[in-house]
């Protein structure tokens, strides 16, 4: 049985316009909006089985054929209206509305920072689907009439970052931009403030700059409803965590909308012993669901934690912000943890709009000192925090001192998988662009670069201006440093934080 939602996207559920006992096929038009919203259609062929309010219920036929029902829109857009294409990066805003502008050769920006630690299915689709992937992208920039449009990738991901540049010849008005690997570059306005350099406010949106933001997987399913006609039913996802057949990420292409969590675990080697929670999306804003949970067009990772820490009932100060958890999330945590929550604080930057957090400056921390105190008068020994890579830096800059104990919200899913927990900023936030040949085209960087950038902490010295000119004059610590034994941070008028790795 797959339970498809009918609210896969931003704005209201959508409008069945089928009945119980209905004989659907893979592609059928189940749903359709009722203001903001996009079509629904079936993953599976079966039989309608139950309609609820915000959910339809199909009985999967044993024999699946492989093809689908075709959508019939004429044009690039009504295709993409008729597939019910939403934003597949989580915001799931319908695409066709996103797309519907004229921006005068401004430019369209494709969102593939995938900045959510230990998701990997965006970039396995761009080394699986190059050729689609620009296809759709191409689309998209014919349907909001931009002149130019730049894919947004960090600068860790070389092999999909040359195998793009071996492509892009056959698409001229395509270019990259290179993203530092820093949480959140993947927020809209973060994209728009990399590329156009334009920093937007948290009120508005990318056209102000001249722009429209896309993410990656989107781009892919425009290039199938173009060419194939075919609707969006099916979702990429990327299961990582406690499992047993390793904490590895593990991706899987083209899952039919509605699979549930659990089969999806089960495909990855099923859970390993006792777990903490499962979450469907990112460590940062991932929610915490159940293995029935279906998944929809807007599900990116589901991840299996380790069991919680256990505060001891610590009395614990939230700093929540606009690009982790929200305070529901938080408090969720603190339960989880065994915490006493004793105040709560928002970061600087993070402000109201419209119900929702939103970043003033997204990745670039205003300086948290202010709210560790507030914590520390509070009587708090804990805090725990949601912050960005950088706040996060700044936090631990003054809450140590405070002798007050850090916890990141993702440290257990971080901890599950192996990996270092959220604290020290130990990566450049600035990169070196792509060179440029004669004919102005971007080709990827000399071999002697390419060496540099894989040997330790080699890369972030090169990107940085700062480290640039540390390295014209080395000493022997600096030699650690490239030995890849420790990194240092040196900044002006800081404490020097060095990290063991
Ligand atoms: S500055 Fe604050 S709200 Fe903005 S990204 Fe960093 S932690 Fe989040």
């Amino acid at each position: 049985m797959k339970e498809i939602l009918l609210k896969q996207h931003i704005g209201s559920f959508a409008k069945a316009v089928v009945k119980p006992g209905d004989r659907v096929r893979r592609g059928s038009l189940l749903a359709v909006p009722e203001g903001l919203g996009a079509n629904v259609h079936s993953s599976v062929d079966g039989l309608v089985k139950e309609i609820k309010e915000d959910r339809i219920f199909v009985e999967e036929s044993v024999e699946q054929c492989d093809g689908f029902e075709p959508i019939s829109g004429k044009d690039i857009l009504s295709l993409i209206q008729d597939a019910g294409i939403v934003g597949m990066g989580g915001a799931g805003f319908p695409t066709a509305i996103k797309l519907n502008i004229d921006l005068k050769g401004g430019y369209l920006l494709v969102n593939a920072a995938e900045c959510e630690p230990l998701l990997q299915h965006n970039m396995r689709q761009i080394l699986e689907q190059p050729e689609k992937t620009l296809r759709g992208i191409d689309y998209a920039m014919q349907s909001c009439k931009a002149a130019k449009a730049v894919i947004a990738i960090k600068k860790k991901h070389e092999e999909e970052i040359n195998l793009l540049l071996r492509t892009l010849p056959d698409f001229p008005n395509i270019t990259l931009h290179l993203l530092p690997d820093l949480y959140p570059m993947g927020e809209e306005r973060a994209v728009v403030r990399e590329v156009l350099g334009i920093l937007l406010p948290p009120t508005a949106l990318p056209s102000e700059a001249g722009a429209v933001v896309i993410n990656v997987e989107t781009c892919l399913r425009i290039a199938e409803a173009v060419e194939e006609k075919k609707p969006s039913f099916l979702k990429n996802i990327t299961v990582a965590g406690k499992l047993k057949k390793g904490k590895e990420s593990q991706v899987f292409m083209d899952i039919p909308v509605g699979t549930t969590v659990g089969e999806l675990i089960e495909m990855a080697g099923g859970i390993d012993g006792e777990y903490g929670e499962i979450l469907l999306g990112g460590p940062f804003t991932g929610t915490a669901v159940s293995l029935s949970t279906p998944i929809t067009k807007t599900s990116g990772g589901i991840l299996v934690t380790e069991p919680f820490p256990d505060l001891k009932g610590a009395k614990t100060g939230v700093l929540i912000c606009a690009c982790g958890g929200n305070m529901d999330r938080m408090e969720d945590l603190c339960k989880k943890y065994n915490a006493t929550l004793t105040a709560v604080q928002a970061c600087k930057q993070a402000v109201d709009v419209r119900g929702t957090l939103k970043c003033e400056n997204p990745g670039n921390c205003p300086g948290q000192a202010a709210k560790i105190l507030h914590f520390k008068n509070k009587g708090c020994t804990d805090i725990l925090i949601g912050n960005c890579s950088d706040c996060t830096n700044t936090v631990m800059g003054s809450a140590p001192k405070m002798n007050l104990t850090v916890h990141h919200q993702t440290d257990h899913v971080l901890k599950t998988v192996g990996m270092e927990p959220m604290r020290y900023l130990t990566k450049s936030k600035t990169v070196e662009q792509l060179p440029v040949n004669e004919e102005g085209r971007q080709i990827p960087f000399p071999e002697e670069a390419k060496k540099q950038g894989s040997s330790g902490g080699g890369e972030e010295r090169r990107d940085s201006g700062t480290l640039d000119k540390k390295e014209e004059r080395k000493s022997d610590t600096e030699a650690f440093i490239e030995e890849g034994l420790f990194h240092i941070r040196i900044e002006e008028g800081q404490d020097i934080h060095i990290e063991f790795s």
